[in-house]
């Protein structure tokens, strides 16, 4: 199957929109074979930067949503042409990225030409979790801590009453992997919720898509700390702040950051490297692209 996609400072993104990512994964989960659905945000491309293992097993996806207004702010900044001459360059890229940096709150729609929608985790757990409904596909959900699954299927199910949410588990630390995948194989779900941290996602992906063949794997992140209005577990020990989504107009004016900085003062390193060492890194990146020298590793 073809794809479209756009490379952000190395990451492969699919060119979708909600419609189009819903049924390519409803394609995923019908034949037979073991996929992975990833959703990178800023975080994650800052960190495969770095690490060029992870980098692979995002871009060996069999999709990858853009999660996060910073990834479609990238994908248009480093779309727009500039000078070869270096100061005018400079300048240039500048003015581009104060215009773009407005834009995405006085007119978001400005930022969708190259990539078309924000795709998040946790938008992606709500209307995957009615296609399954509709299409009789069955739903593992995996990880947060203990109860919380549970209470995500909950609420799922008062919304789709069909949705066949076949089992919830926390995994590690509180049960041991091989249970999990063990339990995976006996029931064999088309979609297996993964709400671990980025690297731990990853790493269930590239260790076990091919051993699980008709499950389709998404790392979703805090998603299911944000249904449930749950804590993270990997929040410091005694910050127990429950994470709840920002309000609409901060999530369409691509705000929804400055609420979870406020919101989980914990994550106030995590959102400096997404915000901005991001920015000052995709900025490098477009003036060094230019110049024709390497892009920062
Ligand atoms: N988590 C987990 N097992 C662990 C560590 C974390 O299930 O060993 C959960 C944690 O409770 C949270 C999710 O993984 O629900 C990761 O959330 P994070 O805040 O890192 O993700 P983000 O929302 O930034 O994508």
């Amino acid at each position: 199957m073809s794809r479209e996609t756009v490379d952000v400072l190395g990451v492969q993104i699919d060119v979708l929109t909600m419609p189009q990512a819903l049924k390519r994964a409803a394609q995923l989960a019908q034949d037979g074979r073991g996929h992975y659905i990833v959703t990178p945000n800023p975080e994650f491309i800052m960190q495969a930067l770095g690490d060029g293992r992870f980098r692979e097993v995002i871009n060996r996806a069999d999709l990858s949503l853009a999660d996060g207004v910073g990834v479609l702010w990238a994908a248009k900044f480093l779309s727009i042409p500039i000078s070869r001459f270096c100061g005018l360059a400079y300048l240039q890229a500048w003015v581009q990225m104060v215009l773009s940096g407005i834009g995405i709150i006085l007119c978001p729609r400005s930022l969708t030409s190259v990539l078309p929608e924000r795709i998040t985790g946790v938008d992606m757990v709500w209307e995957i979790s009615k296609l399954a409904s509709e299409r009789g596909f069955k739903v593992f959900l995996l990880g947060a801590a203990p109860g919380v699954a549970y209470e995500v299927s909950r609420k799922l199910q008062m919304l789709y009453p069909k949705l066949l949410v076949v089992d919830v588990m926390a995994g590690p630390p509180y049960e041991p992997e091989a249970e999990v995948i063990r339990r995976i194989k006996d029931i064999k779900p088309q979609f297996l919720f993964l709400a671990f941290p980025a690297t731990e996602q990853l790493r269930w992906m590239r260790d076990y898509s091919h051993a699980l063949p008709g499950v389709v794997m998404m790392g979703i992140g805090g998603a299911f700390d944000f249904i449930a209005e749950a804590g993270a577990i990997n929040a410091p020990s005694g910050d127990a702040t429950k994470a709840r989504r920002a309000p609409r107009l901060l999530q369409k004016r691509g705000l929804e950051w400055l609420w979870r900085y406020f919101t989980q003062p914990w994550r106030k390193q995590r959102i400096k490297t997404a915000t901005v060492d991001f920015i000052k890194i995709v900025f490098n990146y477009k003036l060094t692209r230019l110049s024709g020298g390497q892009a920062p590793r």
